[in-house]
């Protein structure tokens, strides 16, 4: 029975490029949206661009353009780059759309006539140099709890304390470097606090498999028990100026981002019905027996499973079927960066000439159904690709096509299906079509793997390429090629909804149509004629994958790396330092924590130091670095000091920096000192911490 199946992906924010993190959340989207099609399901896939908040109106107004503009020249990208990917959305539109707009009017006006809309003042910090309110993102300060500067007004990276703007020390505007003031306003919230929502929320999320039970425990925990009430209302309105919709009746008020975002996949809906002449109400209205599926990363869960179902059941309108939330991309185990060239963008790893084909495989083969990060090992990736795409599954056709076209004018004889191989694809596609269905691709890629496997097992019994340097055996030549191409044209439906392109090219040189799904229940009936084979994937040469992170491995002075994306803002990965105060002196390239963190600094006491015997600015120090033990390090603080003088104190060294040979001996390290721009003497100043601190101390 045909299934009418909507399905979105999570809407990536206007203000960046696609690189291969997100990749993975339309990857698994496609792969799935297009088994569901091979199935003859009505399925329609839809996304849009989210391109409302604050980061995109700033970053309009930095680059000297409108946010119209910015919006529309970045959806060009994103069209581009899923494109070239081939994920295949039936609409890919703009939250900035009058589709959106009235959805988002519509919700609101049914949740206020259902009592759910309440207005409060609430007091915020203003920037008064830009006249704009700031979001927590865009205040930063000194942390209350460590005292450690410029952190954002959310949370402080230096000792990971979480609090609100306002307990910040020292506050200043991110966006303008003025000192913020306290100013009240008044704002719009929904009441998920309410009875309503919170009784609605506790049956729908615990409802049987719509979420994932990772998903599940993690709402049960925001919600809380019953009685409790954990749930606090939503603020959903933000103050002029702002690049969203303004909220009908409320002149100088908009609907937050979060607000509209999701509606965004009912703005794209709408916009793809009136195209294709579909009901709108089929698949969103109260009574739809349409499934409604969100793919999206675990970062976005709360909006998707809380805010999102309690919007859509009280404005009248159907609720999600299901929230399928992924993990998180590594690359060679750590997290994307900049420094390593692992942050990698989609339109890169085209440029630089790399397959979208194998990327999809490699993602596929990873994919499950939980909520777990995947990794993206370069060196397992050129490995699987190589031996599973190229060396296992294209090499059957490779092997097979030339004789039948060049030997019987193209023509196939009769299958074998008798043949282990063709017997065990039979039994085992029901299973591969579940797994596809459960989204556990890498237990579907596994089991064609191993289908694959005996394929070439039969290939390599009956040898074509031994056949065909004996004139006498030209009917088993035909039969062996015939069943080969038999057996490379059912695993090629298998890998269809992964291999999109590929499986093209196959049915273009197997001159057949598109396959469907049950095209693997049958096999090309003998008298069939194959055209010329053309060359279906290449293998990833290493050196293709070394010059894509060259080509990613930004010079850290070129563009700062972004900020972590906040908890409570849109998939806007909020680059913030593109918006550090302007007055202020450039401090040097940003790095990311990570890259921090990556020097180890301890408090080191000098045990030793002694002049060095013909050297002009060394001084010989021998440090005691606590569990670390001692050290020897070479410094050029001679200027500065006289050596006994410094013997007992304590300072602050690299204790990770690689030991270097000197003329004058091994140095274990580097002592920090401070000293004007060209390090000249006598302004060199040794670090000291203070009192209390031991050596072997970790300085972070
Ligand atoms: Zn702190």
């Amino acid at each position: 029975m045909s299934r009418k199946i909507l399905v979105t992906s999570a809407l990536p924010y206007a203000n960046g490029a696609i690189h291969l993190g997100h990749l993975v959340e339309y990857i698994q989207t496609d792969v799935w949206v297009r088994f569901q099609k091979m199935r003859g399901h009505q399925c329609w896939y839809v996304c849009a661009d989210d391109t409302h908040g604050t980061p995109i109106m700033l970053r309009a107004e930095k680059e000297g353009i409108t946010p119209e503009a910015l919006i529309e020249r970045v959806h060009g990208e994103h069209t581009r780059d899923f494109a070239g990917f081939l994920v295949g959305f039936d609409n890919y539109y703009t939250t900035h759309s009058e589709e959106t707009r009235a959805c988002a009017n519509e919700i609101y006006a049914r949740l206020q006539a259902a009592g759910l809309i309440d207005t409060r003042i609430i007091e915020q910090y203003y920037d008064p140099l830009k006249e704009m309110f700031l979001p927590d993102r865009y205040i930063k300060g000194d942390c209350p709890k460590c005292g450690a500067h410029d952190q954002y007004g959310d949370n402080c990276e230096s000792c990971g304390a979480a609090y609100t703007a306002n307990e910040l020390n020292n506050p200043y505007s991110a966006v303008s470097g003025a000192k913020p003031e306290l100013r009240q306003s008044e704002h719009y919230f929904f009441r998920l606090s309410d009875r309503r929502c919170q009784g609605f929320l506790r049956r729908w999320t615990q409802g049987e498999g719509r979420l994932q039970s990772e998903a599940a425990n993690k709402l049960q925990e925001w919600l809380g028990e019953v009685g409790e009430s954990k749930l606090t209302d939503w603020d959903i309105s933000r103050e002029a100026p702002y690049f969203g919709f303004e909220i009908p009746g409320a002149p100088g008020k908009y609907f937050y981002v979060w607000l509209d975002a999701p509606i965004g996949y009912m703005g794209a809906f709408k916009n793809l019905c009136a195209r294709e002449g579909l009901d709108f109400d089929e698949y969103w209205g109260p009574d739809s027996t349409a499934e409604l599926y969100h793919f999206i990363g675990k970062d976005i869960l709360y909006f998707h499973a809380l805010f999102w179902p309690a919007e859509l059941q009280h404005a009248g309108y159907r609720t999600p079927s299901k929230v399928f939330a992924h993990g998180f991309l590594t690359v060679d185990g750590a997290k994307m960066s900049k420094s390593r060239g692992t942050f990698i963008t989609a339109e890169s790893y085209l440029a630089e000439g790399l397959d979208p084909e194998w990327l999809r495989y490699y993602y596929a083969a990873k994919l499950s159904s939980s909520m777990e990060d995947i990794d993206l090992n370069l060196d397992d990736f050129i490995a699987r690709v190589n031996s599973d795409l190229v060396g296992k599954f294209v090499n059957i056709a490779s092997r097979s096509a030339g004789f039948i076209v060049k030997r019987f004018a193209g023509q196939l004889c009769v299958c074998d299906e008798s043949l282990p191989a063709i017997n065990a694809i039979r039994a085992r596609a029901p299973q591969i079509a579940d797994h596809y269905e459960a989204r556990e691709f890498s237990k579907a890629i596994r089991e064609v793997m191993a289908l694959t496997d005996l394929a070439n097992q039969y290939v390599d019994s009956v040898k074509p390429w031994e056949l065909a340097r004996q004139p006498a055996r030209e009917g088993e030549l035909q039969a062996a090629c015939s069943n080969a191409l038999n057996l490379f044209r059912l695993l090629t439906i298998l890998l269809k909804p992964v291999l999109p392109a590929l499986a093209a090219k196959a049915e273009a040189f197997l001159n057949v149509a598109p396959f469907v799904w049950h095209d693997s229940d049958t096999v090309l009936a003998a008298g069939h004629a194959i055209n010329a084979y053309q060359h279906l994937l290449t293998r990833v040469d290493k050196k293709q994958v070394d010059a894509l992170l060259a080509a990613n491995r930004q010079s850290l002075s070129a563009t700062p790396p972004p900020a972590p994306p906040p908890p409570a803002e849109p998939a806007a990965a909020v680059a913030v330092a593109d918006v550090a105060p302007a007055a202020v002196a450039a401090a040097g390239p940003a790095i990311s924590i990570d890259d921090f963190l990556k020097v180890d600094l301890r408090i080191a006491r000098i045990v030793e130091a002694t002049q060095v015997e013909g050297a002009d600015k060394l001084v010989r120090l021998l440090l005691d670095v606590g569990p670390l033990g001692s050290r020897q390090v070479f410094a050029g603080i001679k200027a500065a000091y006289e050596p006994s003088a410094l013997v007992g104190r304590l300072t602050v060294m690299v204790a990770n920096l690689a030991a270097r040979k000197m003329k004058f001996g091994i140095s274990e390290g580097m002592v920090l000192a401070a000293s004007d721009a060209d390090g000249e003497t006598p302004g060199i100043f040794l670090l000291s911490p203070d009192a209390g601190a031991q050596a072997g101390m970790r300085v972070k």
